[in-house]
């Protein structure tokens, strides 16, 4: 059994808008064990769509489309998927008079263009609409030496989309014989292709379960689903793959599925009841911001500072009498520039000396690049009791990337202090 998500509208196509359709449906149909091949998203285009439906019947068991069944000229499922059928609309009275009921209701006179939306192919069955005018439509569609394709037409609208999936089209659905169940694996500390090259033959195409790598923001995941008949087998294979994938890559694992690197050392800190001071320039608050909003933070975070003065207010920051003296030598300075690795030390010894915490992290200002599409750098520090340690760090030119990036190794680094530390 193959299924296929077919979106319509040319504000897809074009940019304007992203299709979130195709991906709930799948992951809604994956649930229940019906694999999707195809996703097909095309403009509001009579020829486009119908030979996207007709490869689409042809292909696919199931075939979820949604869009185009709105009144408007360019609204064509409904039509096209009469033409397909080789049937003519006809009227549903119960239809016109629940959308005849929705515009009275929101005291508006309905257009006559919206009575295209009570008609249907002939044999299609009607699939109501609790929340909208547009009701959907399903079909079972004969095919030749195959069994009937089953099409489902929803409107675009996302939640009217989920009510009536929910409702109307999960009952009417065959339960797929295999259940994917899945999970995911999340690292820091290297590359995507670094971290392929160590999972060797674990991320085979044809593995079950399946491990795929995506990175966001230098965080690298492993999404793994298990494919099998019964729920317990998959949990036990998934179990088995994330310990291989642990195995394989040890420390580069800072959590699974719902974690952050952010939230796993909060919870470090918070199991030993050990405190953290953050102090940053070139990230411009990142790490004050993604320890911050973290569950249980205001625990364990005695404090945050955000740089954008002076070289020596950075170093000295924390330590009184030095930050007045620097302030004044440095006066009119303004903007940030380099520190060196011991500087950076000294802002987090400073920064853990006055807020009195066991840890501090800080983040020097970023370098410029030396040259076009080089590499600039900071540097990043943690001082605790007994520990000064201090790391340089290659950052890309787009602030975009190098913020994420050098505020998850300060976290990073401190992660990796904590669960080597047994204490
Ligand atoms: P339609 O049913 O084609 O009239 O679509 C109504 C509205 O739903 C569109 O203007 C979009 O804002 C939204 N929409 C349609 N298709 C999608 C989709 N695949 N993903 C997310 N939003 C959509
Ligand atoms: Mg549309």
């Amino acid at each position: 059994m193959k299924a296929e998500i077919i979106s319509i509208g040319s504000e897809l196509t074009s940019g304007a808008k992203l299709d979130t359709n195709s991906q709930w449906l799948s992951m809604e149909l994956s649930e229940i064990g019906i694999p999707v091949h195809f996703h097909a998203t095309m403009a509001d285009d009579r020829q486009t769509m119908l030979e996207v439906f007709q490869t689409a019947v042809k292909r696919s068991d199931i075939v979820l489309v949604t869009g185009g069944l709105g009144p408007t000229l360019d609204d064509l499922t409904r039509e096209l998927i009469a033409e397909l059928t080789g049937t003519e609309l006809v009227l549903d009275e119960p239809s016109l008079n629940f959308i005849r009921q929705m515009f009275e209701k929101r005291g508006r006179v309905m257009a006559d263009r919206n009575k295209i939306q009570a008609m249907f192919p002939a044999g299609s069955e009607v699939l109501s609409n609790p929340v909208g005018t547009a009701p959907g439509i399903w079909m079972a569609i004969a095919r030749e030496d195959q069994s009937p394709c089953l099409l489902a037409a929803l409107p675009g609208v996302p939640s009217e989309m989920k009510i009536m999936y929910r409702q109307q089209v999960l009952p009417r659905l065959p339960q797929g014989d295999r259940v994917i169940r899945r999970s995911s694996v999340h690292c820091f500390g290297q590359g995507e292709s670094n971290i392929e090259e160590m999972l060797g033959d674990l991320t085979a195409r044809d593995r079950n379960p399946e491990v795929g790598i995506t990175a966001s923001s230098a965080t690298i995941s492993l999404r793994i689903a298990a494919h099998g008949s019964n729920i317990a087998d998959c949990d036990k294979a998934l179990a088995v793959t994330k310990t291989l994938i642990r195995e394989k890559l040890s420390t580069l694992v800072f959590g699974e599925d719902d974690d952050t690197l952010q939230s796993v050392v909060v919870g470090l800190l918070r199991k030993r009841g050990l405190t953290l001071t953050t102090v940053e320039a070139g990230t411009r608050g990142m790490l004050a911001q993604l320890v911050s909003t973290s569950a249980g933070a205001d625990s364990c975070l005695l404090g945050s500072v955000v740089l954008n003065g002076s070289p020596s207010v950075v170093i000295s920051i924390g330590d009184a009498d030095d930050a007045s003296s620097a302030d004044a030598a440095d006066s009119g300075t303004g903007s940030l520039s380099l520190v060196s690795a011991e500087e950076t030390l000294e802002m987090a010894q400073n920064s853990r000396r006055r807020f009195e915490s066991d840890f501090a992290l800080s983040i020097s200002p970023f370098s410029e690049p030396t040259a076009p599409g080089e590499p600039a750098t900071s540097f990043i520090a943690l001082a605790g009791d007994g520990i000064n340690e201090v790391h340089e760090h290659q950052i890309l030119i787009d602030p975009a990337i190098a913020r994420p990036r050098a505020a998850k190794g300060a976290l990073n680094l401190l992660r990796l202090h904590l669960i080597s530390d047994n204490s």
